[in-house]
């Protein structure tokens, strides 16, 4: 079945061909490791990663190379470390981790290779000189910068036109810039921040080249696909494509990466979720009382393309819909699967730029026959579905842990000590005592216990 992928430079869907069957190349923008990701930031990762399980069915799991890289040098993280008085590497080290806990959380796989800025300056510094070299990059007081005049298919994948850029520029620009959209591919730094030896002084590099040297390091050029969130694309990505494409004197995009996908984000109130605005919820915090799959289940319930809102409704409902098809494996526990194949419908949805609705829709088309299947007493039926659903499910990562877990799988003795706080718990709610109902919060957490609040009042699972 041919995977059909939209692509952003191109405008349309394009039917997926790798350039290589045997080694498929990914790569996504990874986070900038200062403090916590919320779960806007959690949209590419969550997105990608059931994209990397389609491909690896397709091509194999060997043959599919996944990159997602960090950036563990930036001034927000010289800022934080400087204000906490700690090495960056300190910082970076601390939400590096926090970040891959939030990710095995909602299931994400770790990626195959996960650069960091900090262990490529020389393949950065060897990028910024071949830029020199083809005529594309300038040094300018301590600075080296990208020419945009030296790349004429600047502005193509965000449909942007640099004489209309140039006409529109309100910015203040830096004396040493030959254009004002000229950008910085080095820079010096300043006392105290972390500092490079380079040919053109001690300095760091700048955010767009970080990526395009590493692609061409770890992954080679070009790659398959390129992805990111939608705030990406300008200046970001169209900056990689001019460093990627003019440091090997070509001119087309292709020659840089083939496919580029974007995610659409994640909103409050129609407003993005974004730490400037101050509306964001951090999954560490969130997968406190929800369990990760929910979160997941969440986020793969719109098209990754179109903005998802996020508010309260939408979890209670991730979870039901969660807890319909738990209950279907739940009843069918005892039949062992006669399949490991997704059903055609399902493959077709996700074959068709990710259609996460269409495919989860699939889900509960399943579960129902489990569901009529076991009623009647037809176990080849049972069977079949059964294997479907976990095969489907398995590629978009999701219904994997034990349904008994799910539902709680406690004994006894824990059941009633759960059951006897949760009452406590909702005394101490309806007295406002809300010290009181932190203090039981915390025992439940200590009993290692995930409660789920519902309009019908709480219920509980062990964390898995
Ligand atoms: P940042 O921390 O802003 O650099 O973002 C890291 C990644 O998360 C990037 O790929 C962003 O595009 C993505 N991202 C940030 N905020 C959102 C959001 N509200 N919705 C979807 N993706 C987002
Ligand atoms: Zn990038």
């Amino acid at each position: 079945m041919t995977l059909y992928l939209h692509d952003t430079l191109s405008r349309r869907k394009r039917a997926f061909t790798p350039r290589d069957p045997n080694r498929v190349t990914l790569y996504v923008c990874g986070p900038t490791v200062y403090d916590y990701a919320h779960i806007g930031n959690a949209r590419p990762p969550v997105v990608f990663d059931v994209l990397v399980r389609l491909l690896r069915r397709t091509y194999g799991t060997g043959a599919v190379l996944y990159a997602r890289n960090v950036t563990d040098v930036d001034d927000k993280i010289n800022a934080k470390a400087a204000r906490e008085g700690v090495p960056i590497g300190e910082v970076t080290a601390r939400y590096e981790a926090a970040y891959l806990a939030d990710m095995a959380q909602l299931n994400v796989a770790p990626p195959d290779l996960a650069p960091h800025v900090t262990d490529h300056i020389p393949a950065i510094i060897a990028q910024i000189e071949a830029l020199v070299v083809a005529g594309a990059a300038y040094a300018a007081e301590g600075h080296v910068l990208f020419d945009v005049a030296a790349y004429p298919a600047y502005g193509a994948l965000s449909g942007r036109n640099l004489e209309d850029m140039i006409a529109g520029a309100r910015v203040e620009v830096a004396p040493y810039k030959r254009n004002p959209h000229d950008f910085v591919l080095w820079k010096p730094s300043k006392v105290d921040e972390p500092s490079w030896d380079s040919p053109w002084g001690a300095g760091r590099p700048g955010w767009h080249i970080e990526c395009s040297a590493m692609i061409e390091a770890r992954l080679g050029l070009p790659i398959d696909i390129h992805g990111g969130g939608i705030d990406l694309v300008f200046p970001h990505h169209e900056n990689e494509i001019a460093q990627g494409v003019c440091a090997h004197g070509h001119d087309s995009p292709e020659a840089y990466a083939r496919y580029w996908m974007h995610n659409g984000f994640l909103t409050v109130d129609a407003e993005k979720m974004s730490k400037s605005i101050g509306n964001v919820l951090l999954l560490h915090d969130l997968v406190q009382s929800i369990p990760g799959e929910v979160v997941r289940w969440a986020l793969l319930s719109a098209h990754y393309r179109q903005p998802l809102d996020w508010n309260p409704g939408l979890l209670e409902q991730s979870r039901k819909n969660l807890d319909r098809l738990y209950g279907a494996l739940h009843r069918a526990a005892a039949v062992p699967a006669s399949t490991d194949e997704p059903p055609a419908e399902f493959l077709k949805a996700l074959n068709d730029d990710l259609n996460t609705p269409g495919a989860l829709a699939t889900l509960f088309a399943l579960s129902s026959e489990i569901e009529r299947a076991m009623t009647a007493g037809d176990h080849g039926m049972v069977a079949r579905a059964k294997g479907e659903l976990q095969a489907a499910a398995g590629l978009l990562g999701v219904l994997q842990s034990d349904p008994d877990a799910w539902f709680g799988g406690a004994d006894a003795e824990l059941k009633a000590e759960v059951e006897a706080l949760l009452a406590e718990r909702q005394a101490a709610r309806t007295a406002r005592d809300w010290p009181a109902a932190d203090r039981i919060r915390d025992r439940l957490n200590a009993l290692d216990v995930v409660v789920m609040d519902g309009p019908d009042g709480a219920t509980w699972r062990r964390r898995s």
